[in-house]
């Protein structure tokens, strides 16, 4: 038996979301058939994921390189991409595999409609984010993106705005920042575009967290997916630890016996969560 005898369960709900289990799939059908495949950035925040995919021969490369590209087959990721990627690749004769998650173009297409409609645009997401960079482009780079309302000057604001979230922000911060706005008498024109798979992952994750002593949450550094979902994690369960990758695991974090949690992102691969499962139970 193992010293500390924990009890290690895996959140059910946690890991890719089908838009990321589409990228990572149509990437690998390339280097199954010993392609090699180019990714206009990290196809999903999650470095341990990349590692895995670059070993069997996918190369992430940036935007600079991008544009010198030519007569090659480039990935863009679930994220979607702003106008100006899909020219290049017109340009420069790319091959392109295109996994913009169809939520994500839907939501590209909404924010060019009403844009073209000579609406005011504003964005609640994370500065220079991959999607908001998409989202952004829709509009010619003319929409106001902010992260919180603090960044809004309030007497600079349009009468009427209307407003779209960033698909991975929290569903409250974002009822919060619709609600104010409205407070101050502005005219928000409200779209709902928090995507299902991160909104319903909120009240799941909450519920598992509560029913373990120890919440063991990973993800990447880079994944705002993550960074939301373990404000949640934390908010109900202050034994809960972010990691990276299962070298990062302190065994002091645990007493014996104490149940454990694992859980994750919408970019976290479960192998990297059964790997972590694997690690806790032969503590
Ligand atoms: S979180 Fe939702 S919108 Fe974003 S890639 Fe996944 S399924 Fe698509």
């Amino acid at each position: 038996m193992s010293r500390l005898n924990l009890s290690v369960s895996i959140d059910s709900h946690s890991g890719f979301c089908f838009g990321v289990v589409e990228a990572i799939k149509r990437a690998e059908e390339f280097l199954d058939n010993g392609k090699q495949i180019y990714c206009l950035g990290q196809i999903v925040h999650n470095e341990e994921e990349v590692k895995r995919l670059e070993s069997k021969g996918m190369k992430t490369i940036t935007n600079e390189e991008y544009k010198k590209l030519k007569d090659a087959p480039v990935l863009f990721r679930a994220h979607g991409e702003p106008p100006h990627s899909y020219q290049i690749a017109k340009k420069n004769n790319i091959n392109l595999i295109d996994a913009s998650c169809p939520i994500v173009t839907k939501l590209q297409f909404r924010v060019r409609k009403a844009y073209l409609r000579g609406e005011n645009v504003y964005i609640f997401g994370k500065h220079h984010h991959p999607e908001v960079i998409g989202l952004l482009g829709q509009t010619d780079d003319n929409a106001v993106v902010f992260q919180s309302l603090e960044e809004l000057n309030l007497k600079q604001l349009p009468a009427t705005i209307t407003l779209f979230s960033q698909t991975t922000r929290n569903k409250k911060e974002y009822a919060k920042v619709i609600n104010f706005l409205k407070s101050k008498n502005i005219q928000v024109k409200v779209n709902h575009s928090i995507c299902g798979e991160v909104a319903n992952r909120q009240p799941e994750i909450e519920m598992f967290c509560k029913n373990h002593d120890k919440i063991l949450f990973i993800a990447g550094k880079k994944s705002s997916n993550g960074k939301v979902l373990y404000g949640v994690c934390k908010n109900v369960n202050t034994n809960a630890h972010f990691i990276t990758e299962v070298k990062e695991i302190d065994a002091s974090w645990f007493n014996p016996n104490d149940s454990v949690g694992i859980c994750g992102a919408t970019s976290t691969p479960q192998w990297l969560m059964q790997n972590a499962k694997k690690y806790l139970e032969d503590l």
